[in-house]
């Protein structure tokens, strides 16, 4: 915990408490009284879908990725939608949480981080938005944004643009198919509600579970069901160590429909210079990662221990990078004679695949036998 009151001298925001408090009980209650009254339709759950997918996707794959971030570039209408839409899930403006958010990542974990994991978890998770904004409050970390009109566009309007987005056009959706307050509930309050937790707890949760194999330097963590309730920001350990990279779930594996979502739209040339970390800068801050926590287990140990342990450990980590290095090469060139098929027989093909796996082989005995040594 912080030993300072970081809350001292602010005052509350009984706008900010009074909204965050009283959409969830409308939401809960509300939704739950108009279930009962007039049933569920596929309409009110459709409504609730397409606010929640238009606004997430503003929030994660625009505020943050883009605009926070800038891990990527963007035409300007589909910036245009992140700050319609974005403004929709009263997150505030693009501008205030992108400024917020560039501080949380420099000053992660310490008293300058606006939702500090050291403060609580509910204090990172929504207390710190019961306070206002300091009267002085400066926007130095968002030079780049505050040159952008559509960005101050959108924060002269937000209030305007939130109440729009957030609530009258899923109203008007609901009113269009004859359920109007089936609209309001679902597309707006119930979304905004399950919109802002899932947000909320990036700043919670992804800081206090899950696993650290990116970075020991902070509290930030992965988790896969965090990502699968977050769009793929629950890979929070690997975002704060690359934030600059587009995708918070490397792995093509990983659950980020964010960065499948600027991926495809690259393919349109919607997005484009998508920023990727190297494989192998990953790789080796993996390797690191994995070097640190032995070397915290160790503390204690005696030094002839220590040294053994860590000569043990600098071995297999060169055999392992000595592997990969290996397999990347020889995939390079297997690739290579394949584009040139036709000038090589099959054999020539075969020779080649058998080369790649004898390195595949050789590459998880390195990574098994790392595995072992970093259980000490
Ligand atoms: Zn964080
Ligand atoms: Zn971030």
């Amino acid at each position: 915990m912080l030993t300072t009151n970081k809350t001292q001298g602010k005052q509350l925001s009984w706008v900010n408490i009074s909204f965050l408090m009283l959409t969830p009980i409308i939401a809960l209650l509300g939704t739950g009284l108009y279930i009962h009254q007039n049933g569920i339709q596929i309409f009110d759950f459709l409504n609730f879908l397409l606010f929640f997918i238009l606004t997430g996707v503003a929030i994660t794959g625009g505020y943050h990725r883009y605009f926070a971030h800038r891990a990527y570039g963007c035409k300007p209408i589909l910036e245009l939608f992140y700050l319609v839409f974005g403004a929709g899930a009263f997150q505030n403006s693009a501008l205030r949480w992108a400024s917020d958010h560039r501080d949380h990542h420099r000053y992660v974990d310490t008293e300058q981080d606006p939702y500090s994991i050291m403060m609580g978890a509910f204090y990172a998770h929504m207390g710190w938005i019961f306070y206002k904004e300091p009267s002085n409050r400066n926007f130095d970390n968002v030079p780049d944004l505050l040159k952008d009109r559509l960005v101050l566009w959108q924060d002269r309007h937000y209030l305007l643009l939130s109440m729009l987005i957030g609530f009258v056009l899923p109203l008007a959706v609901g009113f269009a198919v004859g359920r109007p307050w089936g609209g309001l509930l679902w597309g707006g309050f119930l979304r905004i509600v399950i919109t802002h937790h899932m947000t909320f707890s990036i700043n919670s949760l992804a800081h206090m579970v899950g696993s650290q194999s990116y970075s020991l330097e902070d509290s930030s963590r992965d988790s896969w069901w965090l990502a699968f309730l977050s769009n793929g920001e629950g890979y929070h350990n690997f975002h704060h160590r690359f934030q600059g990279d587009y995708r918070n779930g490397v792995r093509w594996y990983h659950w980020d429909p964010t960065k499948w979502f600027v991926k495809i739209l690259s393919w349109m040339r919607i997005t484009s210079h998508l920023n990727r970390t190297p494989d192998d800068t990953i790789f080796r801050a993996r390797l690191d990662t994995d070097m640190s926590r032995v070397q915290k287990k160790l503390d204690g140990a005696s030094e002839g221990m220590r040294r053994h342990v860590l000569a043990q450990l600098q071995s297999g980590r060169e055999a392992l990078e000595r592997a990969r290095r290996r397999w990347a090469e020889v995939r390079a060139g297997y690739l290579q004679v394949r584009a040139n098929a036709i000038a090589h027989s099959s054999q020539v093909l075969q020779d080649w695949k058998e080369n790649i796996r004898n390195c595949e082989k050789e590459l998880r005995q390195a990574s098994h036998r790392w595995r072992n040594l970093c259980r000490v």
